[in-house]
């Protein structure tokens, strides 16, 4: 990790010291995990340069998926630090289902320092909706909570009103790839347009990418030429 110290992170550290999640220990470099365990989070570093999938093979220059080749998703390119397992899977279930705040915090600083590096800014970020019925059982969007570090970090703007998700998809992770994408036909709607050419998407997760597609998918009949995928997570 990037040792960045300014006179905020020393104030702030000074006064609510950065703890780490997962042992417990002090955190390193201002943020809620320790060097350790940082060391220790699955990295994706070999992936499909489309969608992000995990390869297994080692990779020297940027390749694409079978899938990607015999059936291109809408969205351009996707970006996403970590594998979907271990500790990392830990922090995003219990952001989501024990309602672990300050999980959202650390994940988007995460994703922020990664795709600093080596993303394309986009104009705006645009975290996935969720259906407003899974909004009120739950009480917030994990993607929003992590968006709002991400967007805060990179000073970009994020939009929340210009697409809803007016279809609930409860059993997602029970179908197949091809169903979850037929469940997921015309899920989201624009209710505003977007002036804006480049955005990028942000999940927590990316399991087979039908929603993130179906987003992607819907914002370029819109207008919008660049559409990434910023996700903590593929599974
Ligand atoms: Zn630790
Ligand atoms: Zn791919």
């Amino acid at each position: 990790m990037k040792m960045v110290y300014n006179w905020i992170n020393i104030i702030q550290d000074y006064l609510l010291p950065p703890t780490c999640i997962l042992c417990g220990n002090p955190g390193c470099n201002s943020l809620d995990i320790c060097a350790s365990c940082y060391d220790q989070l699955p990295k994706n570093n070999q992936s499909c340069f489309c969608c992000a999938e995990i390869l297994d093979i080692a990779i020297a220059t940027p390749m694409l998926c079978g899938r990607c080749l015999s059936h291109p998703p809408a969205f351009d390119q996707t970006y996403a630090p970590f594998i979907h397992q271990g500790s990392i899977r830990h922090l995003i279930g219990n952001l989501k289902f024990g309602s672990c705040y300050k999980n959202a915090r650390l994940l988007g600083l995460l994703l922020a320092e990664h795709v600093k590096q080596i993303a394309e800014p986009p104009e705006l970020i645009l975290p996935v909706p969720l259906h407003k019925a899974r909004y009120r059982s739950r009480g917030f969007n994990q993607s929003i909570e992590i968006a709002r570090t991400v967007a805060n970090e990179l000073n970009l703007p994020l939009d929340l009103h210009s697409c809803i998700r007016h279809r609930d998809t409860p059993h997602q992770t029970q179908l197949s790839a091809q169903k979850r994408r037929k469940n997921l036909n015309h899920a989201f709607s624009m209710i505003k347009p977007l002036q804006v050419h480049h955005v990028a998407i942000l999940d927590d997760v990316m399991t087979t990418g039908s929603t993130v597609h179906e987003l992607a998918a819907l914002l370029k009949k819109n207008g919008i030429a660049q559409v990434d995928v910023w996700v903590c997570a593929r599974a």
